[in-house]
Order: C-alpha cells, then structure tokens, then sequence
C-alpha cells in the first residue's frame, strides 16, 4: 500500500510519536500488540458481532434521488448518522475496547471537544463494564452540556480542563497526562487519526469497515468496482480515512476532502489547517498544524464543533503533499446552506461537520455518469441551535 505508514509509524514525512520517555511504556505495548490482536480470529470475530447487532451495521449506501436531480449527477449517501450514537465514532471506540480488553486493562481514559467522543467512549465502557474518565475542556463542557449528562447517566466521569483556552487540545493534554501516571491498568482511547503511532494507523483500520461496506455495496447497487468520487469532512480525519481506505491505492477514484475554513481561510477565524498551517509537532505526531511565528498553536474556529481542531492527522498531511486526495475549504455559510439544502430535498438533516463535505455540489461540477459516494458521517440533532439561529436570521427582515 503506496498510502500506508512505513516501520517506523511514519507517512512520508509525518507521523511518528514524538512521547516523553514517562510515556513509552504505554505506546511500546500497543505499538507492538495492536496488528496481532486486530487480525486475530477472537477479535475479528467479536469486532464484527458487535458492529452488526450492537451498532447496526452495514450502514446503507443510500442513491439520493432528488439531491442527485438537482446536480445532475449521481449521489450516493454512506449513512454513518445512521449508526448507534449518531455517528463513525462507534466504529472506533468498539475497536478499542476490544482491544484494551485483550491487553487486560481496567480502566479507559478519553478526551473529547464537542463530546461525541466521550459519548462513544463512555457507550462502550458501559457495554463491557470497564471504568471510563473522559476529560473535556472547561469551556466546551459548559458549551455541550446534553452531551456530558450523556457521559454521566453512561457512568463515566467527566474532568472539565481548566487550563489554556479550555477546548479540545486542552482536554487531549490531560488525557496525555493521565496515561503517564497511570501507565499500567490505563488504556487511552484517542477519538480520531490523530496522535502518536500506532494511533493514526490503528484508527484508520478500524474505520476502513466503512470503504469496506461502500465496496460491496456499489457492486451490488451499480454493478461498478469503484465509485468515481468519494467525499468527506476532516477534522482529524477519522471518517475520511474509513471512507477512502480500500481505494486509495485505485487512483480512478477521486478523493476529495473538506476542512472548516469558519468565517474564512483569510479571516482569523478558521479552522483549515492544510490551507493555512505549517509542519510541526502536535499530541505526539509530526504533522500540519496552525501556529504563529513561535511555534506557538492558534485557536481554530468552526460553526461545526467536531471539526475546530488546530491540527490533522499525519496521514492526511501526507495525502495532501501528495495530492492523492484534494482539500478543499467550506466556509460556515457554505455549509448552513448545503444542510438545509440536504434537508430539503432528502428529508436528513445532517451533523454540521457533514454538511461541509455536501458544500462540495456548490462549488464543483459533476458529470452526469459520475458515481459519487458522499460520507454522512453524523446526525442534526446535535446542531438543532445553530441550525435554529439560521432559520431565525432568514426569517428577519433584511
Ligand atoms: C467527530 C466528528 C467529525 C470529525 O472527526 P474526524 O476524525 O475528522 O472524522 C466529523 N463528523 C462527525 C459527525 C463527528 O462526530
């Protein structure tokens, strides 16, 4: 695989995991088990019961009929919002309990921004009985209250961070620190393809079930081998990697990626960090981040909580020097207007992260034989206050 991490964690010039020494224990036991145990016959066999009783999978591969009409051209949705918890996380988190099993831990640790995550994390602590801390910084877990009486009723508990700009980096650093200090019964749970090897490969496999469904699924659906267009929002880069995995190396299928541009990639208030970050090293990884001239990481800015992160995971810095995936960035407006959009014509309302990778349609013309496979990755529900507020302001006379 061309677009595969090589021995040492790396993809080209990214990745890695740059750990302090108090941390190695816990990255060399997991570096060294996590291959064996994914393609042991006990976890396949286990992984898969519970993605198809427990989550609900295969997720449907659904032709939007009316949404393909108004672009002239053919749009098929992968229904990830369609999933237990409402979105890709599950897959993730399933996995990794599975494995944290294996490896006899007693006790999982998580970080989370908008608290999807810590939702999925503590679902599935609560499934296998295990103790479950999620951290959060202070900000969002007064920012996201629904989802941390989630975690609570779930069992788990939830540390608010007090410290930096109290967000989703905040959190990771204490979830960072907790591992240290608990090296032995602790498994850390990281939330994206993001982190220090073996995390970004070990995410990546475990959400690659989504390109893994879309194969088969189109076969059946379309006759075809492969799609001509697969599309998907980035944050970390989870849902896309899953999304792209089992095409990467079929260089017929286009892969287009969308980052949260906020108010503008030109504006201070942006959360694109290809369009407008340098290399650097953040949470352990070499990777593209956005920083100021000192090093120091900037604050991104998104309508769309789940994808205001500061940085990407290595693998999608490697797609974009590549250029074997294109990013493109979607304003908050662009991706407002493609929900409502969405909802209009197919009667979903989508999670606002989704919603930019739909922004796509507006600014780029399909043909009318293209197969087009778009990841909806997430549910509205989450989003109803922003996507009030919209309504409110259309409704206000101009
Ligand atoms: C968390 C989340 C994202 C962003 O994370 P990735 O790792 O980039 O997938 C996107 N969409 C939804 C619905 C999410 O919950």
């Amino acid at each position: 695989m061309k677009y595969a991490i090589d021995k040492k964690g790396f993809y080209g010039e990214f990745g890695g995991a740059f750990i302090p020494e108090a941390m190695y224990q816990n990255i060399e036991e997991l570096r060294s088990n996590y291959l064996d145990i994914i393609e042991s016959s006990s976890f396949q066999s286990e992984f898969a019961r519970l993605l198809k009783y427990y989550v609900g999978r295969p997720s449907p591969l659904y032709y939007a009929k009316r949404l393909s009409e108004y672009y002239g051209t053919n749009i098929y949705l992968k229904r990830e919002d369609l999933n237990h918890t409402g979105s890709h996380k599950i897959n993730n988190t399933i996995g990794q309990i599975l494995i944290a099993k294996k490896l006899g831990k007693t006790r999982i640790i998580a970080e989370t921004g908008a608290g999807q995550h810590g939702v999925a994390t503590a679902t599935v602590c609560a499934l296998t009985g295990i103790k479950c801390v999620v951290y959060m910084g202070a900000l969002d877990v007064s920012r996201q209250a629904p989802n941390v009486l989630r975690m609570k009723m779930l069992g788990a508990d939830v540390i608010p961070i007090e410290s930096g700009n109290k967000t989703l980096k905040d959190a990771t650093n204490g979830a960072l620190r907790d591992w240290i200090n608990n090296p032995w019964d602790t498994h850390y749970i990281i939330g994206s393809v993001v982190g220090p090897h073996p995390y970004p490969d070990l995410v990546a496999r475990l959400q690659s079930v989504i390109s893994e469904e879309i194969q088969w699924q189109l076969k059946e659906l379309e006759n075809k081998e492969a799609p001509d267009y697969i599309l998907a929002c980035v944050g970390g880069g989870s849902n896309a990697s899953g999304a792209f995995y089992h095409f990467l190396d079929n260089e017929n299928v286009k892969l287009i990626a969308t980052e949260a541009a906020g108010l503008g990639v030109d504006t201070n208030q942006t959360a694109a960090t290809l369009a407008t970050g340098s290399p650097g090293v953040l949470h352990s990884c070499r990777t593209m981040l956005m920083q100021n001239e000192d090093g120091q990481i900037t604050e991104p800015y998104s309508i769309s909580a789940g994808l205001d992160y500061p940085g990407i995971g290595p693998m999608h810095s490697f797609l974009h020097t590549t250029e074997r995936v294109k990013y493109m960035s979607i304003t908050d407006k662009e991706a407002l207007k493609a929900a409502f959009l969405l909802t209009r014509l197919e009667g979903i309302i989508p999670a606002l992260e989704s919603a930019h990778a739909f922004a796509v349609f507006e600014k780029k013309k399909f043909k009318a034989t293209d197969v087009v496979v778009i990841n909806l990755s997430g549910r509205g529900d989450k989003d109803m206050d922003a996507y009030i507020n919209e309504m409110q302001k259309q409704n206000e006379p101009s």
